[in-house]
């Protein structure tokens, strides 16, 4: 590169970390794009030199697995604040979800799933960070899949299904005809694996038994209801040759489960979320309806098999499911009263660098694969997810020393806690930089409403 080129930004002299590789450079940037990595002499003069020495860089976070401002009547998250908290939590993409017709409770009505990505795409025009959608597919009907092929042409490159017993749950001859097509088209299908019988069973006879104290919810929604579902939806994809993404898999049973029907990354993936790695089932006691997950948060056996499925790469990536609700929906009586999910999002790469490279010996090559590279490549986010000549410029500056505790004080998320309140973790993020825009620095949002733009993704390639 011509020496006397002037580029925006040069971030000089961090630990750059991107494809499987830790390493002492510089990266230059220029209209959002990096240009070029090396030493610091080698690269162009810059306008604005931003000195990383003793810190990470690393890509943006790409989190898949994140809800905003879908469920009307429990409202309190928006794309305004909810991507404040990505920003500030290191995250540069989310994808999000589009349902059928619009929110997630409106399912009776004439509009479809195009109707429902133009909502989400409407709703995310103050994002401070990149976005996306997975399509909600819960209407059991035909049409439902006349709208794939549409979806992809938008930039949707995955759908999501729910065995579960959710208004929105869907039968396994259902998730079997979607399949079908998901695999003619050459897109992702993710589902949400917990077997809705089983828990509506046992959710009932805890009704009758009126054993109501959140520390009891987890019983409800046992690991072996996910493993079952878990196996079903494993075993159909494979027969049927589609693209499989297990969602926020919570346990040894079921971990084991897609593990042991995996024979590569070709075809069956999946997924944990950040909560899985750090909290045991003892937090129902410790913060009530609060972490009220589903799947439940689970026991130290399962926390420690988590991170064996992480390490063998059978589980490719750590997600938050963040989702939103006021305090006052969650302070319920009995706890399924509650709606189930918390906000994590601002946490997320704090909590799992704590727990992952502080405590259980993981590299931070490891870390990036799981929290950037793999959500890149899984759902199709081309420019995402490394440190490379030709990708955004989707950056993160972390200070790996610098300790804290986690306060729900400083929440940008609309949600009023945290499911880690209190806890103490060394590793904080400094800067957050958006297609080469900085847009969070040392705990504030500097960036505007609407730097983040709607990605359209590409079918992705699974085989390499
Ligand atoms: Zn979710």
């Amino acid at each position: 590169m011509n020496k006397n080129k002037i580029v925006d930004v040069v971030i000089a002299n961090g630990d750059v970390v991107s494809k499987g590789k830790r390493y002492k450079s510089s990266i230059a940037i220029n209209d959002g794009t990096i240009v070029a990595l090396g030493d610091k002499s080698s690269l162009p003069d810059a306008e604005r030199i931003v000195d990383a020495t003793g810190k990470i860089v690393m890509p943006g976070v790409v989190d898949p697995h994140v809800h905003i401002d879908e469920v009307p009547e429990n409202r309190a998250g928006t794309y305004e604040n909810e991507t404040q908290a990505a920003a500030l939590g290191g995250v540069t993409s989310i994808i999000d979800f589009a349902w059928q017709g619009g929110d997630r409770r409106i399912i009776d009505n004439d509009k479809t799933l195009i109707d429902g990505i133009q909502h989400k795409i409407e709703k995310g025009r103050d994002s401070y960070v990149d976005f996306s959608v997975h399509g909600v597919l819960h209407r059991e009907n035909g049409k439902t899949l006349d709208d794939l092929s549409s979806a992809i042409d938008m930039g949707v490159t995955s759908f999501k299904m729910f065995m579960s017993n959710y208004p929105v749950g869907v039968t396994n001859g259902f998730v079997h005809r979607a399949f079908e097509r998901i695999a003619e088209l050459d897109a992702v299908a993710a589902v949400h694996t917990e077997d809705p019988s089983v828990c509506d069973e046992l959710t009932a006879k805890m009704k009758r038994q009126d054993r109501s104290t959140p520390d009891q919810y987890p019983r409800s929604r046992p690991d072996y209801s996910e493993a079952i579902a878990a196996e079903d939806a494993v075993q159909m994809a494979r027969e049927l040759g589609v693209k499989y993404y297990g969602v926020h898999t919570s346990c040894k049973k079921a971990a084991e489960v897609i593990s042991s029907k995996q024979e590569d990354q070709s075809l069956i993936r999946a997924e944990t979320c950040t909560h899985y790695t750090r909290l045991t089932e003892d937090i129902y006691d410790k913060l009530g309806t609060f972490p009220q997950i589903a799947p439940p948060i689970r026991t130290e056996t399962d926390v420690d098999a988590i991170f064996t499925h992480l390490k063998d790469g059978s589980l490719s990536v750590v997600s938050t499911d963040h989702s939103v609700y006021h305090k006052e929906y969650k302070e319920v009586e009995q706890w399924w009263d509650s709606p189930f999910g918390a906000n994590s999002i601002q946490t997320s790469l704090p909590i799992f660098h704590d727990e992952a490279i502080n405590k259980r010996n993981f590299t931070y090559p490891k870390l990036v694969e799981l929290m950037c590279t793999n959500p890149a490549d899984t759902f199709g986010l081309s420019k995402k997810g490394s440190l490379e000549p030709g990708k955004d410029a989707d950056i993160v500056i972390f200070d790996p020393s610098k300790k804290y505790t986690v306060r729900s004080d400083n929440n940008a998320s609309n949600s009023e806690f945290s499911i880690y309140e209190g806890q103490e973790v060394k590793g904080s993020v400094d800067k957050t930089f958006v297609r080469g825009d900085l847009v969070a620095d040392s705990g504030q949002i500097v960036g505007e409403p609407g730097g983040g733009k709607f990605i359209e993704r590409e079918l992705p390639d699974w085989s390499c």
